[in-house]
């Protein structure tokens, strides 16, 4: 077995609408590609013995063991490694359950599907499925030791893409809303939300969190200064920066016990609580000033400690905090009762699980002194022995959900401290012996108020009820469910793809919003071009829905990005389709029109259910997409009589025909005639009809967003397609005697619909100077050619400067043999070189002629002609 490729998608794709994140690989069986499981000996036992755990995968007989059963009867190798490779996720933690194995047009390869939690662990996984077979096949085994290296592995991507606790929380409760969320290039910010609507989070800071705040949260001594002047308990103390000082401050306190901390440390670093000796005293100090400058001595609370979570004014979550400790069970020291507290799963390292592992510190000793321990010490039954002085989780510590105690008078206070030091997420630390009752009777002190606090003690408290503290940020910052989302107009087709876009956006910017739209030529956002090239794919569509400025998207989305990653949002408002044609074909296991259907099905199906898929009712294929999609639907048509579109409206849909010389909305009983297509600059003066068609689509497309007939009626009657606006689209050249026209046509729908106008040419004769691209098949090129026999009174057959591996020459051969197919007695001539073909062509133009030019290079063609003196580059208007 041999990997041709592993891809991964990350959106709605050409396998599934729900499920976004899958690995596709394509492996060549090679020598198995015909030998089925049955026929390998040993094979089934060896993947028993290897993966038992397949038991549990019931694939198409439904049941328990069903899968096992296929691999014992006989099935092919590329199905038995899609289930390997899901099953290896699924024995490292990550549930994953979809997979699909289809053979391809070339026998023995297969495309190879598999969901996945985490990209590398996806990838990883489908190599090491094929590993995993490829050794039972070769040897009946796969090492043991080599299938526990595996799934370590994969925990270990999956753990090192951990986003951390507080903000896998976050994510978590967008998911669950429906808010989309992307993570940013840098400082681990994630995008939540898009463009304009957009909101960003750090950890659990927000954009709408205080620079001021954080800062004065951050100091210590300030925010109690400002705490104690608004008149809440806070701990009385004095900051020093000598040690000269340090007798007085404990003066000044009023005495032991006293407490000395960094001014501006955190997780509980350097501090030292419950001081009772000048030893004691001076030790903290130092150890303080590992951390800081500026020290604080503070009088020390006897009392328990509780972090009190407050999200936009309102208290969400209250946790005891319990400092790290064991309890005794009369046999063990207190060394191995760490050693086996420790051994948790959930304890991890630092704030990447739900705890944190045990680990002493020069506090801790001084702590089982107290207590009359040494590590060594058997611990009594039931004992509790504390081995932090702090309650930091961060520590080793434990915490205990307390929401549901905390007294009225506790919350009034802990949401007016937060108002107070101004910040929109803030964890309180409050020391009091009991929460229930207010701070005021039981001498209980805020401590410290902390920005970003984390949520992991409330969102997976040891003991008590899970909070869903997420949900409250979510409710700050998306206060309605739509509030997060942009218009997402997505437009795919064989042909027109770019035209309908930009003249879609040209529609919407009437409505003065900033509208941000991505197509082969490039990504512009409002009137400017942000960064040319070939942007249909996902990463341009997330530049457009990470832009804060963008207030509508506009996506051309092409075949290649949707096979290749999917699409780059989850779902659109609408999905434009325009057409579908064979061009393409043979490429990424797309063979026939019918799979291109199902590709391009993709921008139909993405759309939410109140959204509207803009489907062409003149293209079946196009048509048929209404079945798929839960969206609405609406019909564009160039076929005043379509019976599709009829049934469609009296049933209320919505459309937009081309009847008796209009583009109309029809809907319900109305007819919203939009204007006259001859006063639409693109369609040049009506008589092209396949920009008729694309005009269609854009309208219909704005008008179910509630853009106005009168603002597409403004928007088609601006929307010039100049040389410059849209190099290589129907761009018409007077020069003088004769014209010329340029454009990208190079398959044979668009060869047909640059044809339809090109027969409108009534007043002299027309020259076609033709060829197409390289990398399409041999019939293709034959289809071009008979196409232009038909629409040509004479031909000029060129070829593309990179042939694409093709031998010089071959194109035109066949491009010769469609012409001499359907018109025996047609005029042409062949001149492979580019640059000579269009010089002959304009050489040879007799007075009132049509040169028609479908270049490679658009920019040299429209050189040539520029050469020769135009008269006038229409724009297309009336
Ligand atoms: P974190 O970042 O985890 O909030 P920190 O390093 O910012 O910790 P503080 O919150 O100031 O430090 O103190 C840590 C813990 O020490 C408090 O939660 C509390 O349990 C205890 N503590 C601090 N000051 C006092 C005090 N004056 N009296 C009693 N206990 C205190
Ligand atoms: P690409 O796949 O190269 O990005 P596209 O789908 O973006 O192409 P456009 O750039 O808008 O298409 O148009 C390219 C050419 O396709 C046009 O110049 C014209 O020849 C033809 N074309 C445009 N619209 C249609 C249509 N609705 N039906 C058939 N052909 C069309
Ligand atoms: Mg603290
Ligand atoms: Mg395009």
């Amino acid at each position: 077995m041999r990997i041709l490729k592993i891809q991964t998608l990350r959106g709605p794709n050409y396998w599934s609408i729900r499920r976004h994140k899958l690995i596709v690989m394509r492996l060549d069986l090679e020598n198995l590609a015909e030998t089925p499981s049955n026929e390998i000996p040993g094979f089934y036992e060896g993947l028993v013995e290897a993966l038992p755990s397949l038991e549990g995968h019931y694939c198409s007989p439904g049941c328990r063991g069903g899968f096992l059963m296929r691999v014992r009867e006989g099935t092919m190798m590329g199905h038995i490694v899609e289930h390997v490779a899901l099953e290896l996720q699924e024995l490292a933690g990550m549930h994953v359950g979809f997979g699909r194995t289809r053979e391809t047009a070339t026998p023995g390869i297969y495309q190879v599907v598999i969901e996945y939690l985490n990209e590398e662990a996806g990838r990883y996984a489908g190599r090491a499925a094929v590993r995993l077979c490829q050794s039972i096949v070769d040897r009946g085994r796969y090492p043991k030791a080599e299938l526990e290296q595996d799934i370590q592995d994969l925990k270990d991507f999956s753990r090192d893409a951990s986003l951390g606790p507080s903000t896998e929380a976050i994510i978590k409760e967008a998911e669950k809303r429906g808010i989309p969320w992307m993570a940013l290039e840098a400082r681990f910010l994630i995008q939540l939300g898009y463009g304009i609507n957009q909101k960003r989070m750090q950890a659990t800071m927000t954009d709408n969190t205080s620079i001021l705040g954080v800062e004065l949260a951050c100091d210590k001594e300030a925010t109690k200064r400002i705490l104690a002047a608004a008149g809440t308990p806070v701990p009385r103390g004095t900051t020093i920066n000598f040690l000269d000082d340090l007798e007085e401050a404990i003066e000044y306190v009023g005495g032991y016990p006293i407490v000395i901390k960094p001014l501006d440390g955190n997780h509980g670093r350097g501090i030292t609580i419950d001081i009772r000796t000048w030893e004691e005293a001076e030790a903290a100090y130092e150890a303080a000033r590992q951390v800081s400058r500026s020290i604080i001595v503070e009088r020390y609370y006897v009392g328990r400690d509780h972090r009190v979570l407050v999200v936009n004014g309102k208290v969400v979550a209250v946790a005891e905090r319990v400092p790290a400790h064991v309890t005794g069970n009369g046999r063990s020291t207190i060394a191995e009762l760490i050693e086996e507290t420790n051994q948790d799963p959930n304890r991890g390292e630092g704030h990447d699980n739900v705890l944190t592992k045990i680990e002493l510190d020069r506090t801790s000793y001084q702590l089982l002194e107290r207590q009359g321990y040494t590590l060594n010490s058997v611990l009594p039954k039931g004992t509790i022995c504390y081995l932090r002085a702090t309650a930091n989780l961060s520590t080793g510590g434990i915490a205990v959900d307390r929401t549901d105690e905390i007294h009225p008078e506790n919350i009034w206070l802990a949401q007016r401290v937060v108002k107070i030091i101004g910040l929109d997420i803030a964890g309180l630390d409050i020391v009091t012996s009991d929460i229930s009752r207010p701070l005021r009777e039981v001498d209980g002190v805020i401590v410290e108020v902390n920005a970003a606090p984390g949520f992991r003690m409330h969102v997976a408290p040891s003991v008590g009820i899970p909070r869903n503290v997420a949900g409250a940020v979510m409710d700050m910052l998306f206060p309605n469910e739509q509030s997060c989302q942009i218009p997402i107009l997505s437009v795919t087709g064989t042909n027109g793809k770019t035209t309908t876009t930009r003249l879609l956006a040209h529609i919407y910017k009437q409505t003065g919003k900033v509208v941000g739209y991505t197509t082969t030529d490039g990504t512009y956002i409002g009137d400017y071009l942000v960064e040319s090239g070939d942007n249909t794919g996902p990463q341009s569509a997330h530049l457009i829905l990470q832009d804060p400025t963008v207030e509508v998207a506009v996506l051309e989305t092409a075949r290649g990005g949707i096979l290749r990653s999917g699409l780059g949002f989850e779902a659109a408002n609408v999905g434009v389709v325009l057409n579908v044609a064979a061009d393409h074909l043979g490429i990424g296991d797309i063979d026939t029109i019918d799979q291109l259907a199902n590709l391009k099905s993709v921008v139909a199906e993405a759309v939410f259910p109140d959204g509207y898929a803009v489907l062409n009712a003149d293209d079946r294929r196009v048509a048929a997409m209404s079945e798929k999609t839960k969206a609405n639907i609406a019909y564009f048509t160039m076929n005043p009589d379509s019976e599709l579109v009829h049934k469609h409206i009296q049933k209320g849909g919505v459309a937009a025909v081309y009847e008796n010389g209009y583009l109309s909305i029809v809907k319900g009983d109305w007819t919203h005639r939009i204007e006259r297509a001859e006063n639409i600059p693109l369609t040049m003066g009506g008589r092209a009809p396949f920009m008729i068609a694309n005009a269609l689509a854009a309208s219909l497309a704005a008008f179910v967003q509630n853009v106005t007939i009168e603002q597409i009626r403004a928007g088609l009657k601006t929307f010039r397609a100049s040389v410059s606006q849209t190099p290589g689209r129907m761009n018409l050249f007077n020069l003088g005697n004769y014209n010329a026209l340029v454009d990208y046509a190079h398959n044979p729908a668009s060869y047909e619909a640059v044809g339809a106008f090109v027969r409108n040419w009534t007043t002299g004769q027309r020259i076609g100077v033709i060829g197409g691209p390289g990398d399409r098949r041999d019939e293709d090129f034959v289809t071009l050619g008979k196409l232009a026999a038909q629409i040509f009174d004479y031909i000029i057959v060129k070829e593309d400067d990179d042939t694409r591996g093709r031998p010089r020459g071959s194109a035109a051969q066949l491009i010769i043999q469609g012409i001499t197919q359907v018109k025996p007695d047609s005029r042409y001539e062949s001149i492979l070189d580019e640059t000579q073909a269009i010089n002959k062509g304009l050489d040879m133009a007799p007075d009132n002629s049509l040169v028609v030019i479908l270049p490679e290079s658009v920019s040299r063609a429209i050189k040539l002609i520029r050469a020769r003196g135009v008269v006038k580059e229409e724009t297309h208007q009336q």
